[in-house]
C-alpha cells in the first residue's frame, strides 16, 4: 500500500502541499479531483520521487520513497506513471517505444522485452500497430501506447495524471475504457482526473484537493453525490457530469 503522511512541499517560497495524509490500499482506485493549481500533479510526482518533499513521509509497500537507500529505478518500476503529455520517441516503432525502458532500465534481453511489450500492446488494443511509427497513431492510441509502456514494467501501482485532458472528446472514451479494464483487473491506481462521471464509476474513493490540502475524501457516492465540504460542492457544480 501507499502511505502518505503529513506531506509538505514548497516550490521556492510558495507552499504547494500543506499536509497531505492519504493511504491507498492494494486494489483500490483513488481519484483525485480539484481545481487547477491545488497540487494534484505535484503529489503524484512526489509518489515516485520525481519531486522531493520538504517534510512528512511517503512509504510504498514498506519502502520509504525518500530514504537514501531506496533504489529509484526499482521504485519507478513498482509505481508506473502516465502523464497528459506522453513522451514518445517518433523515430522508434510503437513496439520499440514500449520495450525501451525494459531494455535500458531493467536490462531485460531484447526478445523477452519485445514479447512483454507486445503483450501489453495487445492488451490495450494496439497489437496490430506494433510495427508502425507512433506518429501514425491518433492521440488516444498514443496515450494507450504510453499506458502499455508503463504496464510493460509490471508495476504494482499506476498513477495517471489527467491522461485524457489533451484528447479530442471522441478519443477520451477509448482511454477511459483502458483504465476501466485495469481497474477491473484489480490494478491499484491513483488517478487525477476531470472526468467526474468516470471517477464516480471506477473509484473506491475520491479525494477533493483544495489549495494543497485534501478538503474531503471518501466513497464517490459521498464526495461526488453528497459532498460535505462547501468548496467540493462549488467545484462540482462547475463540472459537467
Ligand atoms: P494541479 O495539478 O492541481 O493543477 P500542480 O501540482 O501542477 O497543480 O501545481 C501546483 C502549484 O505548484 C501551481 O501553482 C504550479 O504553478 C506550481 N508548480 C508546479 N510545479 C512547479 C515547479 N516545478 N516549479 C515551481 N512551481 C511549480
Ligand atoms: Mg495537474
Amino acid at each position: 500500500m501507499i502511505e502518505i503522511k503529513n506531506v509538505h512541499k514548497s516550490f521556492g517560497d510558495v507552499s504547494i502541499l500543506k499536509g497531505i495524509d492519504m493511504t491507498v490500499q492494494k486494489g483500490e482506485v483513488v481519484s483525485i479531483i480539484g481545481p487547477s493549481g491545488s497540487g494534484k500533479s505535484t503529489l503524484l510526482q512526489c509518489l515516485n520521487a520525481l519531486e522531493p518533499i520538504d517534510s512528512g513521509s511517503i512509504v510504498v509497500d514498506g519502502t520509504d520513497v525518500f530514504s537514501k537507500k531506496t533504489d529509484l529505478n526499482n521504485l519507478r518500476t513498482t509505481i508506473g506513471i502516465v502523464f497528459q503529455q506522453y513522451n514518445i520517441f517518433p523515430h522508434l516503432s510503437v513496439l520499440e517505444n514500449t520495450a525501451l525502458a525494459l531494455k535500458v532500465v531493467q536490462k531485460v534481453p531484447k526478445q523477452e522485452a519485445e514479447q512483454r511489450a507486445y503483450d501489453q500492446l495487445v492488451k490495450v488494443g494496439l497489437g496490430a500497430k506494433a510495427k508502425m511509427s507512433p506518429t501514425q497513431l491518433s492521440g488516444g492510441q498514443q496515450q494507450r501506447l504510453a499506458i502499455a509502456r508503463a504496464l510493460a514494467m509490471r508495476p504494482r501501482y499506476m498513477l495517471f495524471d489527467e491522461v485524457t485532458s489533451a484528447l479530442d472528446p471522441e478519443l477520451v472514451r477509448e482511454v477511459l475504457d483502458t483504465l476501466r479494464m485495469l481497474s477491473e483487473e484489480g490494478m491499484t491506481m491513483v488517478l487525477v482526473t476531470h472526468e467526474i462521471a468516470f471517477a464516480r464509476e471506477v473509484s473506491s474513493r475520491v479525494a477533493f484537493f483544495d489549495a494543497g490540502l485534501i478538503a474531503e475524501i471518501g466513497e464517490p457516492r459521498q464526495v461526488i453525490d453528497a459532498p460535505l465540504n462547501e468548496r467540493t460542492r462549488q467545484f462540482l457544480a462547475k463540472q459537467i457530469h
